[in-house]
């Protein structure tokens, strides 16, 4: 097998939930096919009293159990020990999933993409020790805001995202570069057979046949669907593209 492209390696209390999802469908073939190389790590393994303790009481009081900082030390630097050799740090992001860290977006994805690798922290219970994130230097990437019970799904989206931009993932790579984000917008509509389905028939425009006008069409629709639904990706788009919102003649 060749080099896998791009590999990542987790540290979880629960490394039975992986592949999972990832086992499968396209990331899972090139998964099999070494694409990609997945790692996962029990950080239980790194705790030295008999009952493997990983957590402890708050400092300070409160509810629930923190990650112990002395456990996970010593988990993260098993996994960057483990990285391929005369790895660089730049080309190797160490991600710590937390509802307080940045959000992900398509941007930071493409960003992951194009590394050597990943290494992926996993919280459970109310989180980790701080002064593990400040000693190792570790960079917090939520899934967005809401919170989740573990860190678990939130690695295995961010992985998901990353691995489809892989060359040779996706059979067609062109159908990446249509996608919502890519552009800065929302994706367009999409139709297939039936053409009609309950009385409701597939837009004329699709089945003209004529390429210009559908293009043009399926950009007007992502732009009118970006501008309804995210404002916030509508102003960005608009200024990024140097257009004014207040222009009138931006709006049919
Ligand atoms: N007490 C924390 C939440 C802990 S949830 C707080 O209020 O911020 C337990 C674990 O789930 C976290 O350690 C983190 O790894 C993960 N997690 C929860 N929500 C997440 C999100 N939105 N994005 C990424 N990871 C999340």
């Amino acid at each position: 097998m060749t080099e896998p492209l791009w590999q990542a390696q987790i540290l979880t209390l629960y490394p039975e939930m992986f592949p999972g999802p990832l086992g499968h469908s396209l990331a899972g073939k090139a998964l099999d096919q070494g694409l990609w190389r997945l790692d996962v790590s029990q950080i239980r393994d790194h705790a030295h009293d008999k009952h493997h303790t990983v957590d402890d009481t708050p400092a300070g009081g409160g509810p629930g159990m923190v990650m112990r900082a002395d456990v996970l030390g010593e988990a993260v630097d098993a996994a960057l020990a483990d990285r391929p050799k005369d790895i660089r740090e730049e080309d190797w992001p160490l991600v710590y999933l937390s509802p307080r860290g940045r959000v992900l977006d398509q941007e930071l994805v493409q960003e992951f993409a194009g590394k050597k690798g990943i290494t992926l922290l996993c919280g459970r219970f109310e989180g980790i020790d701080e002064r593990v994130l400040e000693a190792r230097n570790i960079m917090e990437v939520s899934l967005g805001d809401f919170v989740l019970s573990g860190g678990e799904v939130a690695a295995l989206a961010l992985m998901d995202a990353v691995v489809r931009l892989i060359p040779g993932v996706i059979g067609q790579p062109d159908t990446l570069a249509e996608e919502s984000f890519e552009a800065g917008l929302l994706e367009y509509p999409h139709y297939t057979r039936p053409r009609v389905w309950e009385g409701r028939e597939i837009p004329e425009v699709l089945q003209s046949g004529h390429h210009g006008r559908i293009k043009a069409w399926r950009q007007e629709q992502s732009e009118r669907l970006t501008r309804e639904r995210r404002p916030d990706l509508w102003k960005e788009y608009l200024h990024r593209s140097g257009k004014n919102d207040m222009d009138p003649a931006e709006d049919d």
